[in-house]
């Protein structure tokens, strides 16, 4: 069911500043992400991507600013709910599953239900990931791209409100990137948490994001469906970052 258009979004970043050693590393960052939508956070190395994705998973604090999921504050002055109450999914590109359980436990892992309710949760993620028939199989006898897919099933399968992405595909051959990119986007879209996901590479950017939002120095410099930023991009650095794509 469409949002209507009154509710809040899933979630709203406002004014959200932070700095090391007095350098601002993200200064003044406002973003906001509906439910089932994909934003991208794209830029180079070094412009306060993951520190942005930090102090919206709450493992970061922000000097500044308010982080909201649906309209109630997570974030705000000294309110400051830890990763455990915020109901965020991570995925990094380090994602190691627990090289000693199956499967089927790491897809578990945060699940608190009760048995019944988890071993469906966890059958249904697997049938999702494309994965059925390897919830006894252990991590080491995985090929990467099916690695990645557990990781993306144990972060989906407590239902987060608001899945964080940082460069989670960059630890993969790159045969494989794109088809887990296409597939890794489907089963988000099924899923419907907002997804704010983090890349230095543009085509990435391009193939997966509803709103690309441009960072550089710790700044939003542009925000716009892919199509709007590829074909105008703001300034001259802007486009050079997307020249190098055909
Ligand atoms: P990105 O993810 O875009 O590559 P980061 O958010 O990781 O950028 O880092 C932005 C800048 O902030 C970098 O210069 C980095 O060295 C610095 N930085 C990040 N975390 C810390 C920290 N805990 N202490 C000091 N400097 C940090
Ligand atoms: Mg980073």
């Amino acid at each position: 069911m469409p949002q209507s258009p009154a509710s809040p979004p899933r979630l709203k970043v406002e004014h959200l500043s932070r700095a090391f050693g007095g350098t601002p590393v993200v200064d003044d960052v406002s973003l906001d992400v509906a439910a089932g939508q994909v934003a991208c956070l794209l830029g180079p190395s070094g412009c306060g991507k993951s520190t942005t994705l930090r102090m919206i998973a709450g493992v970061e604090r922000p000097d500044r600013g308010r982080i909201a999921f649906d309209g109630q504050p997570v974030s705000d002055g000294s309110l400051f709910q830890p990763p455990e109450a915020r109901s965020v999914g991570l995925m990094f590109q380090d994602f190691a599953l627990f090289p000693h359980l199956t499967v089927a436990q790491n897809v578990a892992f945060g699940l608190r239900s009760g048995r019944d309710e988890r071993d469906r949760r966890v059958a249904e993620l697997l049938e999702r990931v494309n994965l059925v028939g390897y919830g006894a199989k252990h991590p080491h006898q995985l090929s990467g791209g099916e690695q990645q897919r557990v990781a993306l099933a144990r972060a989906l399968a407590p239902r987060p409100r608001v899945m964080l992405m940082d460069e989670p595909f960059s630890g993969l051959d790159n045969r494989l990137r794109d088809g887990i990119r296409d597939t890794t986007l489907e089963i988000l879209k099924e899923e419907g948490a907002a997804v704010l996901l983090v890349t230095h590479e543009p085509d990435e950017a391009l193939r997966m994001a509803d709103e690309i939002l441009l960072m550089r120095a710790g700044r939003i410099v542009q925000r716009g469906s892919p199509y709007n930023i590829y074909n105008a991009p703001a300034d001259r650095a802007a486009a050079a970052f997307f020249s190098d794509i055909n």
